[in-house]
């Protein structure tokens, strides 16, 4: 296993959707452990294999530092086949650093996809495992949570992005 590097905004590996996987093989399987360190390793609670930079569908997740009921999920394909009850969400991602916005997320969703042993799965998710589920899915569309705010909170936030790498330069 390996931590790897979480690419951050504005990084154009994270604007691309990444594709379907054909084959659930050990490849797969090891950068899903990868993906899964490296998730650990920041205290996320998801983690895209965009952000890692892998154009494959891959999301991990482990929502229990909030929610203890849930543990470890990971996912191949993953899709969301039905939704409900719109909720703003304070959100936060790895790949976009000293940002915190509300973004509008569904309170309940369904997902399917595939398991790391090639197996489908489908099932429902509220609250906060509803939306790491959203929240990773549209990493994987290439979507960030930028992406869903305003127009003036993104320039707001590219401003201090900015202002952050010119102290940064000195
Ligand atoms: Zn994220």
């Amino acid at each position: 296993m390996a931590v790897l590097e979480i690419l951050k905004y504005p990084h154009a590996k994270l604007k691309k959707r990444c594709v379907e996987v054909e084959e659930i093989d050990e490849d797969v399987r090891k950068l899903i452990q990868d993906m899964t360190e490296t998730m650990y390793d920041s205290n996320g609670v998801g983690l895209a294999a965009s952000q890692v930079g892998d154009s494959r569908r891959v999301i991990v997740l482990d929502v229990s530092p909030i929610d203890p009921l849930h543990g470890l999920v990971a996912l191949i394909n993953p899709e969301i086949i039905s939704e409900e009850e719109d909720i703003d969400h304070e959100e936060g991602c790895l790949s976009v650093p000293d940002c915190l916005e509300k973004i509008k997320r569904k309170l309940k969703v369904h997902v399917r996809g595939m398991s790391p042993e090639g197996r489908p799965v489908e099932f429902g998710a509220e609250g906060i495992l509803a939306i790491a589920l959203q929240h990773e899915i549209d990493h994987i569309n290439g979507i960030l949570i930028l992406d869903r705010i305003s127009g003036l909170k993104r320039n707001l936030y590219r401003d201090k992005l900015k202002k952050k790498k010119k102290e940064e330069e000195g």
